[in-house]
């Protein structure tokens, strides 16, 4: 039995085969040809350009029809490669003048490209290898005449087993037999992962090298909360995952009936609880999870999968779909947060030595208001369509916010000027993710109408520990007592100045430490709306003086071990069955 951590990025047990994605690929010998012959491997080229253009087409229909029109536009970019003519010609010249067959010349000048991609120092552009790897496959299948054993063909229950999974991939898995899906690379943020969590499938990604520690059939067990995976688990293993699974499922069934009931203590504590999304397609899981709103809605991914910037028009369908379908309840659009692990190529911006650290977010918005004021004016244009509250991300303190401000007070006269309508009493606020945003709080709480702390950078930016680095999870702490201290330093800056303060970061889908932040005096909480009912079962389970006590305690502790301890032996008291892992 082994037993692997990587990034759990959708949340879930399961337990089952695996089924190795095989990544094809195929050997293809050098098989030589006779001048005549080269017109009738003309002809099975383009014969297999355009079946495989077909079968892109039709993996976009249904894509766009399951899951959404947005997951549907990276296969514009393969379209493009089966019509770049420098390409086909290379390809073309390639089979004429040395006599070889068109599979051969065709997997010759396609590994070129994607070595050149793949080494690229970006990103996007080292994705863009893996988009033409795609296409290649899918060409060279119908040369070959081979049809892929793909994840639509599946009989039976399959963990899928992956170095990636392309686009593609995702878009033909069988949602009913792909239980759960685990692969070498990818963060948080990636693609893959997005999927997953639209597709509600448990996954496991950035596992490092598991296709050679894996064979196919190999028994697995998922667990996608904790990031973890079971190579051949034992028999007692398989027991005690199982329990977890049943106890979570019981868990979840009985708190179904929460769906309509608000998120207050026993003494009568209203909390908003809110969700985070990626994606406008993810709202109806949200309203389906009984969620008070959108408390987050991170936009860049709306930049991402594209050569080019989305444009006003873009951005003012997607936030009005979003304003729309979540009315009456609320949305809180925050405006542009790239860098860190979230790049876009099609900006320039030049690689840093520390990307987290850099010229990112809202620093970037600042640098190019003709970017940030497309933005802006959408959300305004859109916030006459219902209820849209705006958010700046890693505001580092007074000067910045107020330069963002005075950007959106010139779009909003802009638009006043044209009579473009807007709600003239949107909401604006901050994210309070960097410690000096944290520290003068009190200063920052009179230029805005709230704030919401991002816990996931807050932490990443106090201790010193990088998010996405694997090697130092140990010390990422949400129970540092320095993090506590900021926590409440934030809050009761918030409330003395009135406002009120939200939570958007990871911490507050933890069952243990919601009991922190409702002693702490939080007002509202955004997380993932798979874990809304879960979290709304923690609130509704305690009374607002006891989390009080508690907090002031943990409060007076002097480490991270020490407060989380305490606090899970307080929740394991109060609410037992949420302690299942
Ligand atoms: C955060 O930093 O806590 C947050 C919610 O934003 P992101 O994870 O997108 O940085
Ligand atoms: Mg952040």
């Amino acid at each position: 039995m082994v037993v692997l951590k990587g990034i759990g990025v959708s949340p879930g047990i399961v337990i089952g085969r695996a089924f190795l994605l095989d990544n094809e690929d195929v050997v293809i010998s050098k098989r030589q040809i006779n001048e005549n012959q080269v017109p009738e491997e003309i002809v099975r080229f383009e014969e297999a350009l355009a079946q495989a253009r077909s079968d892109i087409l039709r993996i976009q229909k249904k894509i766009s029809a399951e899951i959404g029109v947005e997951h549907s536009d990276i296969f514009n970019a393969h379209l493009l490669i089966l019509e770049d003519r420098a390409l086909l010609e290379e390809i073309v010249n390639k089979l004429k003048k040395e006599k070889v067959s068109v599979e051969y010349a065709f997997n010759e000048v396609l590994k070129k490209y994607t070595q050149i991609f793949s080494r690229i120092d970006d990103e996007y552009l080292r994705e863009r290898a893996s988009d033409i790897a795609d296409v290649g496959k899918r060409v060279l299948r119908h040369l070959l005449g081979k049809q892929r054993h793909t994840l639509a063909n599946l009989v039976t229950e399959k963990i899928v087993v992956a170095y990636d999974l392309s686009p593609s991939d995702t878009a033909l898995m069988h949602k009913e037999k792909v239980i759960g899906f685990i692969t070498e690379i990818g963060g948080r943020t990636s693609h893959t992962a997005i999927m997953a969590r639209a597709l509600e499938i448990p996954a496991v990604v950035g596992l490092g090298n598991i296709r050679n520690q894996i064979r196919p059939q190999d028994v697995l067990i998922i667990d996608g909360s904790k990031g973890e995976v079971v190579i051949s688990p034992g028999r007692v293993t398989i027991e005690r995952y199982q329990q977890k699974r049943k106890k979570i499922a019981d868990l979840i069934k009985g708190l179904d009936k929460l769906k309509k009931l608000p998120a207050q203590t026993l003494d009568g504590c209203r909390i908003e609880l809110a969700a985070n999304i990626e994606l406008p397609d993810e709202i109806p899981s949200v309203i389906a999870h009984g969620a008070d709103g959108i408390g987050l809605y991170r936009t860049e991914f709306f930049y991402m999968n594209r050569e080019d910037l989305p444009t006003e028009g873009e951005h003012f369908q997607a936030y009005r779909r979003v304003a729309e379908e979540i009315f009456p309840r609320s949305a809180i659009i925050r405006t542009l947060d790239l860098g860190g692990d979230k790049f876009l190529s099609h900006l320039e911006i030049p690689r840093e030595m520390n990307p987290f650290l850099g010229w990112r977010a809202i620093r970037f918005c600042l640098a190019r208001p003709d970017v940030f004021k497309t933005q802006l004016r959408a959300i305004l244009r859109a916030s006459a369509y219902g209820k849209l509250k705006i958010m700046y991300p890693m505001i580092s303190g007074l000067e910045e916010l107020k330069a963002a401000n005075r950007i959106l007070e010139e779009v909003k006269e802009e638009l006043r000027q044209t009579n473009v309508p807007f709600d003239q009493e949107m909401e604006v606020g901050v994210m309070i993710e960097i410690p000096s945003a944290a520290l003068t709080s009190d200063i920052l709480s009179k230029e805005v109408d709230f704030f919401s702390i991002g816990t996931n950078d807050l932490i990443q930016y106090c201790l010193a520990v990088d998010r996405a680095n694997e090697k130092i999870a140990y010390l990422y702490e949400p129970t540092h007592p320095a993090i506590l201290r900021l926590l409440k330093n934030i809050i009761d800056a918030a409330h003395n100045a009135g406002i009120w303060v939200g939570l958007c970061g990871e911490m507050g889908s933890d069952p243990v430490l919601v009991i922190l932040l409702l002693g702490l005096g939080l007002d509202e909480l955004s997380i993932s709306s798979l874990n809304i009912l879960e979290i709304k079962k923690v609130i509704r389970s305690v009374n607002l003086k006891e989390a009080q006590e508690i907090t002031r305690h943990a409060l007076s502790l002097s480490s991270a071990k020490e407060i989380k301890e305490f606090v899970y032996e307080k929740v394991k008291k109060i609410l037992p069955e949420m302690i299942y892992g």
